[in-house]
């Protein structure tokens, strides 16, 4: 079986390398609100730290948490007690982290020494996004028009990893990792592809983001069984033939645009976390503009509020999107690396994803959660929202829920059982709220403010 990527550059995304922490400058420091992990090696490295006044403070500072409460996803070593404020004792009145002044990188904890950056191996070859709960990460990613520039992408030359997708038989033996793991970065780019393919707009992209998972959980569910299945370098070739050709495109053409089902989507996420998030002041600036931006109020109903969305999106959501496609579009993609997808961010799970539709619809639903806050947010700021608006929820948003542990697990079953992750559901969580643009009667509405 020959393999017809063979020869294409494979996508390997750099983008985070250029990332710069501006320290005192930053308007949300990570070095505050949220508990800081401190990893064994360091932990053990503090304790053997000559006595100053800054080694007493770290001592002082750092605490192991005891075996009973190390259960969870994450179990933690140790970590920095925050001071009254919630910030980290270590920091300088002018916020700068001593550690990081005396010592340099070399005595950070892991966790301060690597955020914002999640590093993620597709296929042997590393790669590195970046959570946008850091502002200056999220300004990175979101503004940057040419994140996707070919130019930017590293040759294969340059990787020089990339082994081969095997070549062992398509069925059973791809139900095992190693044999999967050679097809996940053509798998990874050809979802890529997708989103970058601006012949659609970024709705039906993820749209045909969810066929291509649910055929792809059919080839490899086929495998999985032992039974003869198609061909993964056929699969990959045929679907790309199909968007290229434009073949899929009827199918989009009577797909529901259900403003309700959405918003109350939106509602119902936006207070997923609500019992295990801590609100930070950031993130509750922004629920405040988005329930304002879609007319909240004592005598609001679900059709007044759908009324405002639907003209929040048609007057200030669209067209400022219209005008920067690449926001969303790289909101997207730093998604998609940052969750492994389509394979799921346990690299360490014994077997691989049983199901990409279920990765599909957790990205999915995160998209639909901000677009549905943005549209809100743009609604209050009217024809003022701007890309330091859509920095600023994005950036809140992320610190609320992506580092819950429990967010995606939440997240999934919530789905599951709203019955919301259908392939169905799904598209009218991501479709346009509307199915007609500016100059319908719907956008005649006035919206506050
Ligand atoms: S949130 Fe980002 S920019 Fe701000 S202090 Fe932390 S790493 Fe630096």
């Amino acid at each position: 079986m020959t393999n017809p990527h063979a020869g294409e550059t494979p996508l390997i995304l750099r983008y985070a390398e250029s990332f710069r922490c501006i320290g005192s400058a930053c308007e949300d420091t990570c070095c505050h609100g949220w508990r800081v992990p401190v990893d064994r090696d360091t932990y053990l490295r503090y304790q053997d730290l000559p006595d100053s006044p800054l080694n007493t403070l770290i001592r002082e500072s750092v605490e192991r948490v005891p075996e009973g409460e190390n259960s969870g996803k994450k179990p933690l070593f140790a970590i920095i007690r925050l001071d009254s404020e919630r910030r980290c004792p270590l920091l300088t009145s002018d916020r700068l982290c001593r550690i990081h002044l005396e010592y340099g990188e070399a005595l950070l904890p892991h966790t301060c020494a690597t955020y914002p950056r999640v590093i993620q191996s597709i296929g042997g070859i590393a790669e590195t996004a970046l959570t946008l709960s850091c502002p200056e990460a999220a300004r990175l990613v979101l503004l940057d028009s040419a994140l996707l520039d070919p130019e930017r992408l590293a040759s294969r030359a340059e990787s020089g990893a990339d082994p081969e997708p095997s070549s062992a038989p398509i069925s059973g033996d791809l139900a095992t990792k190693p044999a999967l793991d050679a097809w996940m970065r053509p798998i990874r780019d050809e979802v890529l592809k997708i989103v970058a393919n601006r012949d659609y707009p970024l709705w039906q992209r993820l749209f045909l983001l969810g066929i291509f998972c649910r055929r792809l959980d059919a080839v490899l569910g086929a495998a999985a069984a032992g039974e003869a299945s198609r061909d993964l370098s056929a699969f990959l070739a045929d679907f790309h033939a199909a968007v290229a050709s434009g073949a899929l495109r009827s199918s989009m053409q009577t797909l529901p645009a259900e403003s309700r089902t959405q918003l109350d989507a939106v509602l119902h996420l936006a207070g997923l976390m609500l019992r295990k998030s801590r609100v930070e002041p950031r993130f509750l600036e922004c629920i405040q503009a988005f329930t304002a931006g879609i007319g909240n109020g004592p005598n609001a109903t679900l059709e007044s509020l759908c009324a405002h969305y639907e003209a929040a999106y048609q007057r200030y959501f669209a067209p400022f999107f219209d005008r920067h496609p690449h926001v969303l579009e790289n909101y997207l993609v730093n998604t998609i690396l940052r969750l492994r997808f389509p394979f799921g961010r346990d690299n360490n799970a014994p077997e691989p994803e049983r199901s990409v539709s279920r990765q599909f619809a957790l990205v999915a639903a995160q998209f639909a959660l901000i677009r549905g806050l943005l549209i809100g947010v743009a609604g209050y700021h009217g024809e003022r929202f701007a890309a330091e608006h859509v920095v600023h929820t994005v950036q809140a948003a992320s610190k609320h829920f992506e580092h819950h542990v429990e967010f995606l697990t939440l997240l999934d079953s919530w789905l599951s059982e709203k019955g919301l992750n259908t392939a169905r559901a799904l598209t009218i969580l991501v479709n346009e709220p509307v199915t007609e643009r500016v100059g319908s009667p719907a956008a005649k509405l006035s919206t506050p403010p």
